[in-house]
């Protein structure tokens, strides 16, 4: 039952947003950038890319050198899939997902479909895993989200709207935020992967990074700052709740920091995104003052090396200008505010 409401109101919930990634700070750089060499097309990864003129005999080359001026190249787009469980307990589960199409409702993985140039695409996938997890396999370029994950945040969304007096759409609120902040984690392992991003801290850590930042940067017209800021608190909620804090050496041995340590990491990134404007995770005692001296820092630091590190990586066709990006949020931003509940209704 919980289920079925869950699928009509996500249904309801999920519709395709109009967004862009908000990276002012770099597009200055790639302003400045010589245009990079057009992108091979996903089919054509086995094949090493080749000079235009090169590739084709001298009689066609400046027609197909005039057409590369007018249509810039497309990124890697990414593939979904939804494989049937062979546990009858876990159908609901994949009835759900796959109705919803989950997959393509998480909106910052959607805004990467296509725009960047990958050797080949990501392939998403919901299937059975036998344990509740979600990961990248390297050898298929396969992002994974197991249905018992996503039936335990099912269910760990259900608890906590129940607790405190919350609605299914608190419930919906809690899943999609972790499955957006998960799923961007994942895709983090698979871009180190595929496009050979140094990283020379635990990857684990980075790649949380990764998922924050791009969370921050979306810029939607359905969702304000203060929406995006409180889907990284349900989130970065996701750890406390996952770490009992009965530590053993297994725990400090494993490739991950502890559920508090993800937990205060995400606190200081989103402080340090806007310290004015995020005070609130500081007086509320989310995050102590001690950290928090350093976390502007820490936060545009980590954004501009990640930016740094994926800006070469953009597609042709989705590069701007500094003032085309501008004008594109400026837009967006207006749209927030059309969007917005009338100001006087009560
Ligand atoms: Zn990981």
């Amino acid at each position: 039952m919980v289920q079925k409401i869950i699928i009509g109101v996500l249904a309801a919930a999920l519709i395709a947003v109009c967004s862009i990634w908000g990276y002012s700070t770099w597009q200055k750089q790639q302003a400045a950038a010589p245009a990079p060499v057009a992108a091979p097309a996903a089919a054509a990864v086995v094949e090493p890319a080749k000079p235009v003129d090169a590739a084709l005999p001298a009689e066609t080359a400046p027609v197909a050198a005039e057409a590369a001026a007018t249509e810039k190249a497309d990124g890697t787009h990414f593939t979904y899939k939804y494989v049937s469980p062979r546990s009858p307990q876990l159908l609901s589960i994949y009835n759900m997902a796959s109705e919803i199409d989950v997959l393509r409702n998480l909106p910052e993985v959607n805004q990467l479909d296509g725009w960047l140039t990958l050797p080949r695409p990501i392939n998403f996938i919901t299937a059975e895993c036998g344990t509740i997890n979600a990961f990248y396999a390297r050898d298929k370029g396969d992002v994974v989200l197991c249905y018992e994950m996503l039936d335990m945040l099912v269910r760990q969304g259900a608890a906590i709207a129940q607790a405190n007096g919350g609605s299914t759409r608190d419930q919906l609120k809690y899943l999609m935020a972790n499955l957006r902040f998960l799923m961007l984690h994942e895709t983090g392992h698979a871009l180190v992967d595929m496009l050979d991003l140094p990283q020379t801290g635990r990857e684990e850590d980075a790649v949380d990074q990764l998922a924050t930042t791009l969370m921050l940067s979306f810029v939607s017209a359905d969702e304000s700052e203060g929406d995006i800021a409180q889907n990284l608190q349900l989130a970065s909620n996701f750890f406390l709740l996952t770490d009992s804090g009965n530590h053993d050496m297994a725990t400090y041995a494993d490739e991950h920091s502890v559920g508090a340590q993800r937990f205060f990491n995400l606190q200081c990134m989103i402080y340090g995104h806007d310290p004015g404007k995020y005070l609130r995770i500081v007086t509320s005692g989310r995050l102590p003052e001690a950290r928090a001296l350093r976390c502007e820092d820490e936060s545009k630091q980590i954004t501009r090396n990640w930016m740094r590190l994926i800006e070469p990586n953009i597609a042709p066709k989705h590069r701007m200008t500094r003032e085309e990006e501008q004008a594109k949020i400026d837009q967006i931003k207006q749209k927030q505010v059309e969007n917005a509940p009338a100001p006087y209704v009560r």
